[in-house]
């Protein structure tokens, strides 16, 4: 396949182009309107027929070949983070505290990079549905464009999407089968007891006692109640409570972030954290409000797709520089909901280890990341590809 690498690897100075003028100006969640247009305009230009305005900002450009009832949905996000950039990188961030410093720039470019390149020399037969998608960042663009009529409107068969990951070698494509990203719920729990005097505790009722009582036995959750051999994380992000030493105050708020790998565990660890938040603070004496809020999904990446998802990447770059069962991280991911409707995988490309003076190595969500330009070339062929064997002609489809 070295052919196509070359050929996108031709082009891709201007798509290269591209990333770092979308980095120049990220655009916060639901606000992607330069970007948006940016990627509506070009995929028109090239013979998409493109809507515009889905779930807010999202796009979706359709090109459709030959008489092939197969239908394929490529998804790739576009929105920024609120971090004030300090990459030092000649296409840092024009808008003072927004960055891309997840890489939804590269994303973007790379899909676009595919699109282009399809259009033009793209020899498959059926429907192929580009999804340029707002919000990834905790606002549920995903959710958001589905809510539009996304699947109804645009129905794929199977749909996949690529997020770059520092720490893993440049270019190398990671797949996981099953459960790869985590769920991701939020709380925030309230205690209000009766505020009064430091030297007068037996006077009040105090919630920040409650409060550390609730911490440290929000612990025993994942010690004591998950099977060993699951994953789970409660973290307590924020402990509010209080001004001064000599005053108990009145009330005390908890933020926890909840995460797992399994439904399952997911709802065991929402029961038992309602339960252990109740329990505790009528043992203190104070009153509990827990306003739970769910957020992404588990991740499950179907086996059919992701089997398929592999063998498009050996056949791009080797069996040496793919992971064919990568280990699932406990970041999440909203591309969740669109495999809860949709069979398909979401997979990882590295962004560079950093070692012998390679770049990519800053973590994302960094102040100090970049995406790494040479996986613009690596990713959109990948696409290619991918495209090019699902919505093959039929004599190549009944030999796969
Ligand atoms: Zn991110
Ligand atoms: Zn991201």
């Amino acid at each position: 396949m070295t052919y196509l690498l070359q050929a996108l690897q031709a082009r891709c100075g201007e798509f290269i182009g591209l990333r770092r003028d979308i980095h120049r100006h990220p655009e916060l969640a639901f606000e992607e309107h330069r970007t948006a247009a940016l990627v509506a305009d070009k995929l028109e230009a090239w013979g998409y027929a493109v809507e515009r305005g889905i779930g807010g900002t999202g796009v979706v450009g359709t090109l459709v070949r030959g008489s092939g009832a197969r239908r394929l949905g490529l998804r790739a996000d576009m929105d920024a983070l609120p971090i004030e950039e300090a990459s030092g990188a000649e296409w840092t961030s024009v808008h003072r505290g927004v960055m891309h410093a997840c890489g939804h720039d590269g994303h973007t470019a790379m899909l676009l990079a595919a699109a282009r390149h399809l259009a033009e020399q793209g020899s498959f037969d059926g429907t192929l549905h580009l999804i340029f998608q707002p919000a990834e960042e905790g606002g549920g663009g995903a959710l958001r464009m589905m809510a539009d009529g996304l699947f109804e409107r645009f129905p794929c068969d199977a749909i996949f999407a690529m997020h770059n990951m520092p720490g893993i070698a440049q270019g190398r494509l990671v797949l996981r089968e099953g459960a790869a990203m985590a769920s991701s719920d939020y709380a925030t729990v309230t205690l209000t007891g009766i505020g009064g005097h430091g030297a007068m505790p037996h006077r009040a009722t105090d919630p920040i006692v409650a409060a550390a009582s609730i911490v440290m036995a929000l612990q025993t959750i994942v010690a004591r109640n998950i099977d060993p051999l699951q994953a789970a994380v409660v973290t307590i992000g924020a402990l509010h409570a209080g001004k001064a030493n000599n005053v108990i105050p009145a009330s005390a708020t908890l933020e926890l972030s909840v995460r797992a790998l399994d439904r399952q565990v997911r709802g065991t660890l929402e029961r038992r954290i309602k339960a252990l938040v109740a329990a505790q603070a009528e043992s203190f004496g104070v009153n509990a409000q827990i306003d739970w809020r769910a957020g992404y999904a588990v991740l499950v990446n179907t086996p059919a797709e992701t089997a398929f998802a592999r063998e498009v990447a050996v056949e791009l770059v080797g069996t040496d520089k793919v992971t064919q069962q990568g280990p699932p991280l406990t970041g999440s991911e909203d591309f969740a909901f669109m495999l809860e409707r949709v069979p398909g995988s979401y997979l990882l490309i590295g962004n560079g280890t950093g070692e012998n003076g390679g770049a990519g190595a800053c973590m994302v969500h960094n102040p100090g990341y970049d995406f790494n330009d040479d996986n613009v070339a690596i990713g959109s062929a990948f696409w290619v590809l991918l495209a090019q064997r699902f919505l093959a002609p039929k004599e190549r489809a009944a030999t796969r």
